[in-house]
């Protein structure tokens, strides 16, 4: 095993549901707009990319095809060995069949397990009901995928803990707390310490906060020895009033905060090794 004790992982969440254009034309839509940016994040130092996909009008999607041809663009990149993780989610539209089948057919090497509901304050529900979780954690394992546990809210942790005993997941997890969400737990160091206490000896974790909680979070996740995430989906903004100029901006700046911090950004085998993932190109 190579030396990976000062290797973070750095993902780059390049899109997401709701981040629009309107917000920030930086946002990518089409399979060529997203593999682009998931090249060049690769290239400032991102070893994964979280995806959505979107139809024109930028709204969600889970065609297929719009899937396929994303993962066929960001492996036509030359070198580019960057670990793949797809949503599970996309849109509360979508029935549980339309959220699995893309993981099954694509396999990539992780893919995002919300582990409970959550309302979206007033916007509407975001729904993971235990039979679809059931479905879904099952899915993975069949098919290799390791599981991107997205926490919440603190109910989330203890549905994993239950399906870890049940089977429906295998532990060490990897956990991606998500601090800040309209509906979720506030983007505080508190609640990221708490959160963090909860997970299982041996387990892999992630932090990062929505919109103005970015970059405190990424601070104390980088200070409680947790792995990053960055992107367009969380976080349109640069620094407060000044929109980020694209996906890859915010991982170059990641990469600086490790390196400030004595780390480094791990490249995408060292992410497979640190999160036990296995290498599908
Ligand atoms: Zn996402």
């Amino acid at each position: 095993m190579s030396n990976l004790k000062n290797k973070r992982v750095i993902t780059a969440a390049l899109l997401g549901s709701w981040a629009t254009k309107d917000l920030n034309p930086a946002v990518p839509y089409t399979p060529e707009e997203i593999a682009r940016d998931a090249y060049e994040c690769w290239q400032a130092g991102a070893a994964i990319v979280h995806i959505h996909v979107r139809n024109a009008d930028g709204t969600p999607s889970t065609d297929f095809k719009l899937y396929q041809e994303t993962v066929e663009r960001i492996r036509a990149f030359k070198d580019c060995d960057v670990c793949i993780n797809i949503t599970s989610s996309g849109s509360v539209d979508f029935s549980d069949e339309e959220r699995i089948y893309p993981l099954q057919q694509l396999l990539p090497e992780l893919a995002s397990y919300d582990a409970g509901s959550l309302n979206w304050q007033n916007r509407t529900v975001f729904l993971n009901p235990p039979a679809f979780l059931e479905k879904l954690g099952h899915a993975l394992q069949e098919s290799n995928i390791k599981p991107e546990i997205e926490i919440f809210d603190t109910g989330m942790i203890y549905n994993t803990l239950y399906y870890i005993k049940t089977g429906v997941l295998k532990a060490p997890c990897h956990f991606q707390f998500v601090l800040g969400c309209a509906g979720g737990m506030a983007n505080t160091v508190e609640n990221l310490v708490y959160l963090k206490n909860l997970i299982p000896d041996g387990s892999t974790w992630a932090g990062c906060g929505i919109s103005s909680g970015h970059l405190p979070i990424m601070s104390a996740t980088i200070a409680m020895g947790g792995h990053l995430r960055v992107g367009l989906e969380d976080n349109v903004y640069y620094s407060k009033g000044l929109l980020a100029n694209s996906n890859a901006q915010l991982v170059e700046r990641a990469k600086q905060m490790l390196e400030i911090n004595g780390l480094q950004a791990a490249t995408p085998d060292e992410a497979r090794e640190i999160y036990g993932l296995t290498r599908k190109i």
